[in-house]
């Protein structure tokens, strides 16, 4: 047997941190960063005594985040005691929801690569608190535990075992992230954290309905690091079997530096954590009221805003799922197309030019260092015949660079184009009187010797001359002659 004959099964858990401004039971903020141990308070440093109080923003955030994966949202759940021990866990629990989660039996959609749409199912989403840092000293022998980040609210998002293969994982972690970030949850910022996943990978021959026992690699945060950890881990796993090999429920770490997977610990099963209520907090009741205007307040989603590109702006579908597909580039479209009212011309210049240009630089689109109406300026100075589209790739090289805005940098640079008729028929007649020979051979017939006065006129004026005028006043003056 071969690995043509096995079949992947993925399933993953995402924490999100939620960009509420204060912690999920006390009102530290949530800031990244900051100098350690000054985001905390007797609550989040788990001083005895002290008494968390639920952030009800954290339920808003939550259910917003489970309207917009299609999950039901229960009117009753609760908060539940994960027992375990870590050093940057000081309580020796964490607070989490066990067998009464706030958001159960979503789903959401992604597009494969050959046009398909799959269906994954969402068990769960559950509301819990992060833990804090501990920092590594190389210098000293220990380490400095850094509490800013406990108590900082997460939703772990449970997707079912639907995935098959690492590039379905990764459409599915950059669709719940999109979804994320276009409901305002979370930041998603996967190098800060804030946006990770736990990677459950089991095998199983093709065509079977069991499942094969599953290795879990937690806390990824790079979607380069997730599909090469899958595709080394399901490999792993088919050699071990086709050695006649069993697989064991682990915890593995993935070395992205040697790109392979190590064993960590033997899985700890639900009853290790000896889950109990929270005996310090009440039941989270919600009203269908207020779940119904969490759910009228939800603002457009990347589907609604992808099929209203391609109706109201007639864009085509690889632009409007390319725009779509991060809510930075999308706001970024939706400003610019406002100001200037030209949705083709931003459309053409964000898919060709800008992205061409990020690419180059290796950068990602929220690093654009100009403003969506300066990318409209652009366009408009273009439509109004200030400058050529020539000039005004120029212009966008600098935009890039500068930071200034489009009139500054034409300006700067001398690039307006000439449109006035004066200044034209100045520089046609020079070039007529210098080219009596290209004149004759136009006058007989040959075209190619029209091109080369153009050809000239536009080298006198630095490109800058307006080419509809040229033409036109090149045609009057040698009928004159
Ligand atoms: P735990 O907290 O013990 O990891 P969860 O129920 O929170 O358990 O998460 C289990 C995750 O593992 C889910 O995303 C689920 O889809 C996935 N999963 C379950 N069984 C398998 C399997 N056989 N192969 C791959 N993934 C699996
Ligand atoms: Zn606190
Ligand atoms: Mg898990």
């Amino acid at each position: 047997m071969s690995r043509e004959d096995y079949e992947v099964v993925i399933g993953l858990e995402v924490h999100a941190e939620l960009s509420t401004k204060t912690k999920i039971f006390c009102s530290c903020p949530t800031e990244f960063g900051g100098e350690p141990n000054t985001h905390c308070c007797p609550v989040c440093m788990a001083m005895p005594g002290a008494l968390p109080v639920l952030n009800e923003k954290v339920v808003e955030y939550a259910v917003r985040a489970g309207l917009a994966t299609n999950c039901s949202i229960a009117s009753k759940s609760k908060n539940d005691r994960k027992n375990y021990y870590y050093p940057d866990l000081p309580k020796s629990y964490q607070i989490s929801q066990a067998d009464m989660p706030l958001c159960m039996d979503g789903h959401i959609e992604i597009k494969l690569e050959n046009g398909e749409e799959k269906i994954i199912g969402i068990e769960r989403i559950h509301i819990e608190e992060d833990a804090g840092k501990l920092n590594h000293n190389e210098f000293s022998s220990g380490s400095l535990v850094d509490l800013n980040r406990a108590g900082v609210p997460l939703i772990e998002t449970v997707s079912k075992p639907d995935l098959r293969s690492a590039k379905e994982a990764e459409l599915y972690l950059r669709k719940i992230k999109s979804i994320f970030e276009y409901i305002e949850v979370s930041d998603c910022k996967m190098q800060e954290g804030s946006f990770r996943a736990d990677v459950n990978v089991s095998v199983m021959k093709k065509g079977s309905s069991k499942f094969g026992t599953r290795t879990e690699m937690k806390n990824m945060n790079s979607f380069r690091a997730i599909t090469r950890a899958i595709e080394y881990e399901a490999n792993r796993q088919i050699e071990v079997l086709e050695q006649g090999g069993v697989i064991h429920q682990t915890t593995l770490r993935w070395d992205e530096l040697q790109g392979r997977t190590y064993s960590m610990r033997d899985k700890e099963n639900a009853q290790d954590y000896r889950y109990f209520p929270e005996p310090d907090l009440g039941q989270i009741c919600l009203s269908e009221e207020y779940i119904e205007n969490i759910r009228k307040s939800l603002p457009e989603l990347p589907e609604s805003r992808k099929a209203r590109y391609m109706n109201d702006f007639k864009l085509s579908e690889k632009d409007s799922n390319m725009i779509t597909s991060s809510k930075f580039l999308s706001d970024f479209f939706e400003k610019a197309e406002k100001t200037c009212k030209n949705a083709k011309a931003v459309a053409n210049w964000i898919s060709s030019d800008i992205a061409k240009i990020v690419n180059e630089k290796e950068i990602e689109f929220e690093q654009i260092s100009f403003s969506p109406e300066s990318l409209a300026e652009l366009i408009s100075l273009i439509d109004k015949g200030t400058i050529s589209s020539s000039i005004a790739k120029k212009v966008l090289e600098e935009m890039f660079e500068t930071n200034e805005s489009p009139k500054t940098i034409i300006e700067k640079n001398g690039w307006v184009q000439i449109s006035d008729e004066g200044a034209i028929k100045e520089v046609v007649l020079k070039i007529l009187e210098n080219n009596p020979q290209s004149v004759a051979d136009f006058k007989a017939g040959k075209e190619r010797a029209m091109k080369f006065l153009l050809g000239q006129a536009m080298k006198e004026t630095k490109g800058k001359a307006n080419p509809q005028m040229l033409n036109k006043m090149f045609a009057e003056e040698i009928g004159k002659m």
